[in-house]
């Protein structure tokens, strides 16, 4: 039922939780969760009525609605305290959009919460920055490859002091740095290759940039640094 994504998001997630999917749209992983027994209890939040009225029927067609709640809501706001959700999943969409979902949540809607799994499909830094300023410590990281487009998966725990992150880990992922998978490597050999580009062109436009050129140069070298 899963897709490669799905499937390493999904195994970010520890046993036994009350989790609550944030954009859920089709709602697998709150289905797989709750069949595989990892979730005890599921609340599938999706924004757009369509896949969320579609996601309603197939959680009774595969007769999961005791344990998964469909609730049409604006992200962390389909989640009431007494659903005691100590983990929350917000995949498949941009890191801008993941980091205003987080930040409009409130401090009730966040209070049970000690784990989030966050999988941005671009803008991975900022969803990281929001962590470590925000009392999250990133505890693991993974990398896939899925129809020509490289994903990362980033999880983390609620802790009362977290460590903040060099500018090298906020670009690359502090675990994902320790890791240095094969995709890992392919990931950032081909950023390094358009950054170099980009530098020359810059180099040679009429008005030139110094301040990008000055991020471009530093990104180049922790890449290189890196791999
Ligand atoms: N999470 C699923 C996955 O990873 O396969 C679905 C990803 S889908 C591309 C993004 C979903 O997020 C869409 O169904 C969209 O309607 C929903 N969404 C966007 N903004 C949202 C918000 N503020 N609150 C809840 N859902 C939102």
């Amino acid at each position: 039922l899963l897709s490669k994504r799905l499937q390493a998001v999904y195994q970010m997630v520890d046993n036994n939780v009350r989790v609550a999917d944030i954009g859920s749209d089709h709602a697998y992983l709150p289905v797989e969760l709750i069949e595989q027994g990892v979730a005890s209890y599921a609340i599938a939040g999706e924004v757009a009525p369509g896949p969320m009225s579609r996601s309603k029927e197939d959680v009774e067609k595969f007769g999961l609605s005791e344990k998964i709640d469909v609730r049409l809501g604006d992200g962390l706001a389909v989640i009431t305290d007494n659903d005691a959700i100590d983990t929350v999943v917000i995949a498949g969409m941009g890191g801008i959009l993941i980091q205003n979902i987080l930040t409009r949540a409130t401090t009730e809607q966040l209070q049970n919460v000690k784990t989030l799994i966050l999988q941005p499909n671009i803008g991975e830094p900022l969803v990281r920055h929001w962590l470590v300023e925000n009392n999250f410590a990133i505890v693991d990281e993974d990398i896939v490859e899925e129809d020509h487009h490289v994903y990362e998966i980033i999880k983390a725990n609620k802790v009362e002091n977290p460590v903040s992150l060099t500018e090298a880990q906020f670009l690359m992922g502090p675990i994902l740095i320790d890791k240095k998978t094969k995709t890992f490597v392919a990931k950032w050999q081909h950023k390094l290759n358009s950054y170099q580009k980009a530098v020359e062109n810059m180099g040679h436009a009429k008005k030139v940039d110094q301040d990008k050129i000055d991020v471009m140069n530093r990104y180049i070298k922790y890449i290189e640094e890196i791999l």
